[in-house]
């Protein structure tokens, strides 16, 4: 496999610490924002519409990029506001197109381990940006390289949207190179670092930001909350955002469960299933998609398949069984894929689908976090 390392990053941005990013402000509170300066009242929501679009839209970076707009009004905004992005560190690209970076994100307490991944992810039809919402995470799910980092912090609003901001301006993404509106990122997941339910209010203000309808436009069905199972918020999930939802689950008994991901001590899985039947947005035809890493001599029996079925009865479900992308110290090994098949035909032979998903950028520290473990690694190194 191949991997390049690509060297011609952009410029690390400027400091946006005392100036407030207007991507990471709802359309409405811009609006009102707006209302504070010298403008028509009959304006303020054309003036409003117009920065949105060209932020969202025409992917500026300066306000004297920005045509339709006075000068003075533009000279007034740019003493607050900024368009400036988090600045990537790194970038891996594989040989099968998948892109990693790590970006380095401003220290709001000193630390000087501020880095998150995001990883863009093509396929055929379709290309998905998979995002963070925490440096760092606190739950300790025993499979995954992230629960090996400490939380160091939430991160903002604008912190989550900058990461698709970025990404569209290395793949030139931007509506106004691309009249035909033919994306490069057509889906966002968040399954990156961290648990993006305890960090509800700025997840939430963020896929509200990439969903409003006059600038980046994501359709709520091609954007995905993955949660490990917080279990009071599932219902707000469906409600205030309106999101699709994905169960990282894992497993098919509590015993199980309470290793591979701890919190399930504190929302067993019956509690967990029970949140998902009434999850809102189900009303709507939509499917939960329910993660399941497989495990060899874990959870991979077809016992366990069994068991699943007959826990996803009652919800309109999609199980996606993931192959272990395995990392230096972790405790358990990928189940062979002749078991992974017959796996997945137990669940398709009930009717429930259960792809197997299959491995990306496996030559690029694939398993989330490892990039940026590696990276500091090599820097305590020196
Ligand atoms: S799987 Fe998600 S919730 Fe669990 S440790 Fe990893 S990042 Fe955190």
């Amino acid at each position: 496999m191949m991997i390049t390392v690509h060297e011609n990053l952009p410029p690390k941005g400027g400091d946006k610490s005392n100036l407030q990013t207007v991507y990471g402000k709802l359309q409405s509170e811009l609006l009102e924002d707006l209302k504070n300066y010298n403008i028509p009242t009959k304006h303020n929501s054309m003036r409003t519409k117009q920065l949105w679009n060209w932020t969202f839209l025409g992917g500026v970076k300066e306000f004297s990029e920005i045509k339709n707009m006075p000068k003075e009004l533009l000279n007034e905004l740019s003493k607050k506001y900024t368009f400036t992005r988090d600045s990537i560190t790194m970038e891996q690209e594989s040989s099968d197109g998948t892109i990693k970076w790590l970006i380095d994100l401003a220290s709001k307490n000193n630390s000087t381990n501020n880095q998150i991944e995001t990883v863009f992810i093509p396929e055929k039809n379709r290309g998905t940006l998979c995002i963070s919402s925490q440096i760092g995470c606190t739950l300790n799910c025993s499979f995954c390289h992230t629960g090996t980092q400490k939380l160091v912090r939430n991160l903002t609003a604008d912190e989550i949207v900058s990461q698709l901001l970025i990404a569209k301006d290395r793949l030139d993404d931007w509506h106004r190179n691309n009249p035909n509106n033919i994306r490069k990122i057509t889906n966002v997941v968040l399954m990156g670092m961290g648990e993006p339910l305890y960090n509800f209010d700025n997840v939430k203000k963020a896929l509200l930001i990439m969903t409003d309808c006059d600038g980046l436009a994501f359709s709520k069905r091609r954007v995905t909350l993955s949660t490990s199972g917080i279990v009071p918020f599932i219902e707000r999930v469906g409600n205030e955002i309106g999101v699709s939802l994905a169960v990282s689950l894992h497993a098919t008994n509590d015993e199980v469960r309470d290793i591979l991901v701890p919190i399930n001590k504190k929302y067993p899985i019956r509690e967990l299933i029970n949140a998902c039947e009434n999850y809102p947005r189900l009303k709507n035809s939509s499917k939960i998609t329910f993660e399941y890493v497989m495990l060899k001599d874990v959870n991979d029996s077809l016992t366990d398949a069994k068991a699943l079925i007959k826990l996803l009865r009652n919800i309109p479900a999609k199980i996606n069984l993931i192959p272990f992308n395995p990392w230096p110290g972790s405790n358990y090994i990928c189940s062979d894929m002749e078991q992974i098949k017959k796996f997945s035909a137990v669940i398709n032979n009930a009717g429930l689908s259960a792809p197997i998903r299959k491995p990306r950028g496996q030559d690029i520290l694939a398993a989330c976090g490892q990039l940026k473990s590696e990276t500091l690694r090599l820097r305590d190194k020196k």
